[in-house]
């Protein structure tokens, strides 16, 4: 195959969330396995809803999954492109003048609905004289412009739903063009793709029907048809549809509770399939477990339970190196050691800075029996400490002492850490060092 290019191409209307975040990893994934480009296109033809706060937060939110886009172009800077295209499709008859406003289309469909009719345009304007068209213009009335449809049926070979079909005799022709000369998604997104060369339009399924249409305007622009497919769509737990206006699930907010964004993008792209959501480490590993072929028809269900615990997992088995930077941010100067001695126990990353801080201490130990804990002490070996020192140690203290199980680990637990529970002693021992154990064995903040 040729080097594939893919694209992500959000309106800067909201946030992005949980259910746009599968589009992009979708394409990313796939341009990560095959090789390929990635590219962002922001579909701001919409002008009143498009805003930069929302265009400047999407390569940020991008970022946070992994995805750096190869190129990033905006529809709004692409007008003059689309004018081209649209002049090509007058010219050749399959753009053509609508003059209804709105209440008319709307009692014209109503009155199809009453007979039992399709509410499928019913190409009226096509049927309009010169004259009549100057008369309703002289009125003051601004076309809107119709894509005509051959009425025949779409086939494409789907990445996701295999062989698709769609019936364009049974679709109205979508406008491309609105009154105000403004274009709608449909066009730009087609000269866009043709003229940057995509390859693949990976894109969730609410899009099938626009693929039809969009393959009859690539071909009536002479353009190259790209391969398509389209994964099905999220919804909330209880079955709800996700909406990007009302910020349900936004990745800045999910970012905001501490979630991996490994995790995230796992289930974003792995929920709902015949494969298991597993945790991973790399999105490149994530890239070779995803097959859009094996993505379900059905809803996905997006389960915020769910997205914790798989998180957690993601924690339990990154490796050092996948979490190093942001460890140091947070001030945890423990290198591996300490991240592979408290990463089992973590349910956010932020956590292994209170670990860190029982490992450097100060604290105050919990010791209830002094004379255990004296007993303890005496027997601490000398330095160096290893994984095997914890063993070797509460086998002396256990036949010093005649206890066994929690009634000699726990003493020590509370001695060492202040706490009940936390990370296996064998792995936090060599972290404490030996003076910082023998004090708070002694009772002693340290
Ligand atoms: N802006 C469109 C959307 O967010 C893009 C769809 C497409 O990928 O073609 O739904």
């Amino acid at each position: 195959m040729t080097t594939p290019l893919v694209r992500f191409a959000p309106s800067p209307t909201g946030y992005l969330h949980i259910g746009n975040a599968r589009p992009a990893l979708f394409n990313w994934l796939f341009a990560r396995r095959h090789a390929g480009r990635f590219l962002l296109r922001y579909d701001d033809t919409d002008v009143a809803r498009s805003k930069s706060e929302f265009a400047e937060a999407i390569p940020v939110d991008l970022a946070w999954l992994g995805i750096v886009p190869d190129l990033v172009i905006r529809q709004s800077e692409r007008l003059a492109i689309y004018d081209a295209a649209a002049e090509k499709l007058r010219a050749a008859g399959r753009l053509y003048p609508c003059y209804e406003t709105a209440d008319e289309l709307d009692r014209r469909r109503k009155r199809q609905l009453a007979r039992g009719l399709p509410p499928v345009y019913d190409r009226a304007a096509l049927k309009l004289t010169a004259e009549e068209r100057v008369a309703l213009e002289a009125e003051g009335r601004k076309p809107h412009w119709r894509f005509l449809l051959e009425a025949r049926e779409v086939a494409w070979d789907d990445l996701v739903r295999g062989a698709s079909h769609v019936d364009c005799a049974s679709l109205s022709d979508p406008v491309l063009v609105r009154e105000d000369g403004s274009y709608l998604y449909t066009l730009p997104s087609v000269v866009d793709d043709a003229e940057l060369g995509v390859t693949h339009v990976i894109r969730g399924e609410d899009h099938v029907t626009n693929t039809a249409v969009q393959i009859q305007i690539f071909e009536a622009l002479g353009a190259a048809i790209p391969t398509f497919g389209h994964h099905n769509l999220l919804t909330t737990a209880s079955g709800e549809g996700l909406s990007k206006r009302l910020g349900h699930l936004s990745l800045r907010g999910l970012r905001e509770t501490g979630v991996e964004a490994l995790a995230v993008a796992a289930l974003a792209v792995l929920v709902g399939s015949s494969d298991a959501v597993r945790p991973v480490s790399s999105l490149d590993e994530l890239a070779n477990l995803v097959e859009l072929a094996h993505v379900s028809r059905a809803p996905a269900k997006f389960d915020e339970h769910e997205l914790e615990a798989l998180s957690a997992r993601t924690l339990h088995q990154l490796p050092y190196e996948a979490v190093a930077e942001r460890l140091q941010a947070l001030g945890i100067d423990g290198g591996e050691p300490l991240w592979l001695a408290v990463r089992g126990n973590l349910a956010k990353l932020a956590e292994a800075k209170d670990w860190w801080q029982v490992v450097q201490g100060p604290l105050t130990p919990a010791v209830a029996d002094a004379a255990f804990a004296a007993t303890a002490a005496s027997l601490l070996p000398a330095e160096p400490f290893d994984s095997a020192t914890w063993k070797s140690w509460t086998q002396a203290v256990g036949a010093a002492t005649g206890t066994k199980g929690k009634a000699l680990f726990m003493p020590l637990r509370l001695a060492l850490t202040g706490q009940e529970h936390g990370p296996e002693l064998a792995a936090l021992l060599p972290l404490i060092g030996r003076e910082k154990a023998l004090r708070r064995l002694a009772g002693e903040s340290a």
